[in-house]
């Protein structure tokens, strides 16, 4: 008998029989996109459940990621962080920006609010920061900066879905957040993604922006781009949506079981939260410390052998690929934090189908039984 395989993350998703409904729909309509009912339906489904009052859907977070830059008209400089998912400074290149890359808090792996100073100069427009992990950045320092700088701020908040801090949702913070619903998400919608802004009239330059720059039937008023959700995703997305509560508690509980299995395993060093009132626990990452008993690769692949698929997110840093090494600000010795968490990060099997029996056996491959 073969090993069961485990993997990072398992797609979440709905009973297929509640889906028919909503298939039917969309095939007696005939409406596939373009701003249809269950995409309407869905924009305003997810401005009450994450507590914001503009979103807009959009194919997939990288697209939003892109779009996001033009709606603000970003050029020149922007700051942001090597410790990422590669699509958020990918946003930057294809809108022809310079990324500069700063190092990160110790404690929570996001973008140091105390280094990003030292890297603005007379080209820089903003600052693109990354939650990483779903831990909330410094909102508050990264705000007063880009205040006395006169900077705009775009937050990557790919990992942050439904995390909120005392305040209310992190995404009400900065110019505008963007999210992902891709496939390995905590909310998918296979594939797909969104932009939060704060006023009516960002909201309507997005929509223009991410529909060709369509105002009206003869009118185009910017070099848009197709990033539009159809309406099988949005349906989708909206069936997801009455399970994310539940999704969300079960990955609690493993979050928990895994708190309490490798608390006190010398040289495993489980990443606190960062001051959230509500976690998404979307990840589940750890660092490997010089006085573990092995490397962090050797646990990696000790893992693969047990037919454990954990992930290295984040290595190799977005700094170090060749579109960005020759970077004066992605030398290694400009961002010895991220690098340093870049080689001694797991990110641990964590989803809600994933049994608490696995999560234990996870657990002791570590604890080096
Ligand atoms: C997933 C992810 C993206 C890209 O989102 P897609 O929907 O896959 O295009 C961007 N940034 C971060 C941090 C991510 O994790």
């Amino acid at each position: 008998m073969t090993k069961k395989q485990v993997f990072v993350t398992q797609p979440t998703l709905p009973p297929l029989e509640e889906f028919i409904p909503y298939l039917q729909k969309i095939w007696e309509s005939k409406i596939l996109t373009n701003g249809g009912p269950f995409h309407q339906d869905l924009e305003r489904e997810l401005c009450k459940y994450l507590g914001v009052k503009y979103l807009s859907l959009f194919t997939n977070g990288t697209i939003a990621l892109i779009t996001a830059l033009q709606t603000l008209r970003i050029t020149g400089e922007v700051i942001t962080t090597p410790y990422s998912f590669v699509a958020t400074a990918h946003s930057l290149l294809w809108n022809g920006i310079k990324p500069v890359f700063v190092d990160i808090d110790p404690d929570t792996l996001n973008l140091d609010p105390e280094k990003i100073e030292a890297a603005i100069t007379p080209q820089t427009t903003a600052i693109l920061p990354v939650h990483c992990y779903g831990h909330p950045c410094d909102v508050a320092k990264i705000e007063k900066i880009a205040d006395t700088y006169g900077l705009k701020v775009i937050y990557d908040a790919a990992h942050a879905f439904g995390v909120k801090l005392e305040s209310g949702s992190v995404l009400k913070y900065g110019d505008l957040s963007v999210l992902s619903f891709h496939a390995t998400k905590v909310f998918n919608t296979f594939e797909g993604g969104a932009i939060i802004c704060h006023n009516e009239k960002t909201k309507v330059r997005i929509d223009q922006l991410k529909n060709f720059g369509f105002v009206d039937e003869v009118t185009v008023v910017a070099p848009g781009i197709n990033g539009k959700m159809s309406e099988f995703n949005a349906a989708l997305g909206l069936l997801q949506l009455k399970g994310i509560n539940k999704a969300i508690q079960e990955r609690k509980i493993i979050s928990e079981q895994y708190l309490a299995g490798l608390d006190n395993v010398k040289g495993v060093r489980c990443l606190s939260d960062s001051g959230e009132k509500v976690s998404n626990y979307s990840y589940f990452p750890i660092l490997i410390q010089p006085d573990y008993p092995i490397s962090r690769d050797a646990l990696y692949q000790k893992m693969k052998d047990h037919g454990i698929h954990a992930r290295r997110y984040f290595y190799p840093l977005i700094s170090y690929f060749p579109m960005y090494r020759g970077m004066t600000s992605a030398s290694p010795s400009n961002l010895p934090v991220a690098k340093r968490a870049s080689d001694q990060v797991i990110c641990l099997p964590i989803y809600p189908a994933l049994q608490l029996s696995e999560v234990d056996q996870i657990i002791e491959i570590i604890r080096g039984r």
